[in-house]
């Protein structure tokens, strides 16, 4: 949309970063570099520098505090937490002794030694091509600009909070802190100069709803504050004095995107129903406890995925019994009533613990992982087992295993399980004594001994997104041969009929929790099939809701029995493509 160029705009392409289209009067924040002036000190003026260093850092602590507060109220937990990364540069020993030695042995202010340490420190970070590690230099400008504010009594440069008029903000960067001010009355979107898709000014712009386009390069210092432009978070397109054809025709998008948005804020609270009344469970796929409230948020029944592994990475040590514990109660007390199924872990693949090094092996997704590794690691098994077993006692957990490839595995895992009831029980350690158990069905033998694994489960996840690799023997993560990954593949669509079979046949539950789910051309093909669960990501649940409403399920039988019959992966995705867009045309037009 907009590319071509009309006479008089000036037109800007970076990386879209939270959807949405608005348009308005820029705000360009121009933020002059602090001019930092070097003090000569007398040896007895150390001292008192070395405190005034020290009292700033605790008046800078406290606004952090305040700050993360604040977000946490208004925008939830996860935001807030962004704020742990500035907090814990101003418990970084190795910088603040770096910066007191320079006070001591250098002779100078305190502001001109915590610049030169913290800019140093930062310029390393900025420098390296990680997007993590630049965000880390981000937080480290963040609390430097605080510290250096405070010790020389300043107010702070950019204060967002006072906006007379609703503006686009256009600036070089935009730190966490000046993101936490934005009011959204106020703030119609941003855009900057630098940043990633992972930033966490770009995290928190999606959990505002502010459309918002990082990684322009030189756009502050191309744009003047008043002009008027259109920011599309869609496509990541910011256009100056926009001509009147391409207003009127953003005016049509912003009006589908305002309609269908409604829409979807209609069916938040609606059932997963058919139009022909037939009623889908519809979950949400989680990574942490703190999910939760994203999970009702987005009208989710439940969570039908929650991956443990992110427990265990990004850790400096393994997370114990009491800690999972902690951790599973947490998100089944969150959602309670709502079921929780706690997936064990994962581990392998293409997930490695930093601080547990695994051998390289030559397939790794063939290899040690998933439940392989935890029937041969028993202690951090039995830990987590233990742990969701404990868990269980609120009532409202379900527990599966993943990548099960035959019923040796399930008879060891649930024998495991039998194990460490009985050690509980012997500790009078309350736990569901009927908590339920199943499978995620990921590989090609799962589904030939589906009716083995049925008898012994209470229901099955299908992981599309291995069973995909692993049948049609391609790399989930290799871009070369990602177009042979086709979920329409008439194998795939064959498997995942057998599976369905086999369950009912045994009167358990079927889920879906791979992508597939969350794709709507494909969710009609699945609920057809008879899938009876699909589980998203959070933010999925209301347009996978959206098309499971329009849809009639005889319709969809219709679908996938032509999908069954086909020989065609290419001929099954057309029919899909078709079916959505009669079914639900709104949901492919506002992209
Ligand atoms: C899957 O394989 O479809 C799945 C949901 O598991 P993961 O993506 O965590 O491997
Ligand atoms: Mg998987």
């Amino acid at each position: 949309m907009a590319e071509p160029l009309r006479k008089g705009e000036q037109f800007f392409r970076g990386i879209p970063v939270s959807s949405g289209v608005c348009r308005g009067k820029l705000l360009v924040l121009h933020r002059p570099r602090p001019t930092i002036d070097q003090r000569r000190l007398s040896e007895p003026e150390l001292n008192e520098e070395v405190n005034r260093l020290e009292k700033s850092l605790v008046q800078t602590r406290h606004q952090i505090l305040d700050v993360q507060r604040r977000v946490s109220e208004k925008m939830g937990a996860n935001e807030g937490s962004i704020f742990d990364a500035h907090l814990l540069v101003l418990e970084d020993r190795t910088l603040l002794d770096e910066v007191v030695r320079v006070i001591r042995e250098e002779k100078v202010n305190a502001e001109y030694a915590f610049h030169s340490v913290a800019e140093r420190y930062a310029a390393t970070l900025a420098a390296i091509e990680d997007d993590y590690l630049r965000e880390r230099a981000t937080d480290m400008r963040d609390v430097t600009t605080r510290v250096l504010n405070n010790l020389m009594g300043r107010e702070e440069e950019v204060d967002l909070r006072h906006l007379k008029e609703p503006c686009i903000i256009v600036s070089h960067d935009l730190t966490p802190s000046n993101t936490a001010q934005l009011d959204k009355r106020h703030v119609l979107g941003f855009a900057t100069d630098v940043g990633s898709k992972t930033s966490h000014t770009a995290i928190m712009a999606r959990s505002l709803r502010i459309p918002a386009i990082v990684g322009l390069k030189d756009v502050s210092s191309r744009l003047q504050s008043g002009q008027f432009a259109l920011l599309d978070g869609f496509n990541g397109v910011i256009i100056a004095e926009p001509s009147d054809q391409t207003l009127f025709e953003y005016g049509q998008i912003e009006r589908k995107q305002v309609t269908f948005e409604e829409k979807l804020r209609e069916v938040l609270s609606k059932p997963a129903t058919t139009l022909d009344g037939h009623r889908v469970v519809l979950s949400a796929n989680i990574e942490s406890p703190q999910d939760a409230s994203a999970v009702k948020a987005n009208g989710a029944e439940g969570v039908g995925l929650f991956r443990t592994e992110y427990l265990f990475i990004n850790r400096g040590a393994l997370p114990g019994e009491e800690q999972q514990y902690q951790a599973y109660r947490e998100a089944a007390s969150a959602l309670k009533p709502m079921p929780v199924v706690i997936r064990t872990l994962d581990l392998g693949g293409d997930k490695f613990l930093a601080h547990m090094p695994i051998p390289q092996e030559l397939n790794p997704f063939l290899g040690w992982r998933a439940i392989r590794f935890c029937l041969q690691e028993r202690d951090i098994f039995r830990e987590q087992l233990r742990a969701i077993l404990r868990a269980s006692a609120e009532g409202n957990i379900k527990m599966m295993y993943p990548m099960i490839s035959g019923l040796d595995e399930l008879n060891q895992a649930n024998a495991l399980v039998e194990e460490y009831k009985a050690e509980l029980r012997h500790e009078n350690v309350p736990f569901d004594e009927e908590l339920e158990i199943g499978a995620m069905i990921e590989t090609p033998s799962a589904v030939i001994v589906a009716e083995s694994l049925a008898k012994r489960l209470k229901f099955f996840s299908i992981g599309t997104n291995d069973l995909i690799q692993y049948s049609l023997a391609v790399d989930r993560m290799n871009e070369k041969i990602a177009h042979l990954y086709e979920p329409t593949h008439p194998a795939i669509v064959r498997l995942l009929k057998a599976t369905v079979d086999a369950a009912h046949q045994h009167k358990i539950w079927v889920s879906v929790c791979g992508e597939m789910a969350s794709d709507p051309v494909l969710v009609p093909l699945l609920l057809g099939l008879g899938v009876d669960e699909l589980s998203v990501a959070p933010p999925l649940v209301p347009p996978i809701k959206f098309i499971i409403r329009q849809l009639k399920l005889a319709d969809a039988k219709e679908l996938s029995d032509f999908a069954l019959n086909c020989e065609s992966a290419a001929d099954i995705l057309a029919r899909c493509q078709d079916f959505g867009r009669q079914v639900a045309p709104s949901l492919f037009e506002t992209k």
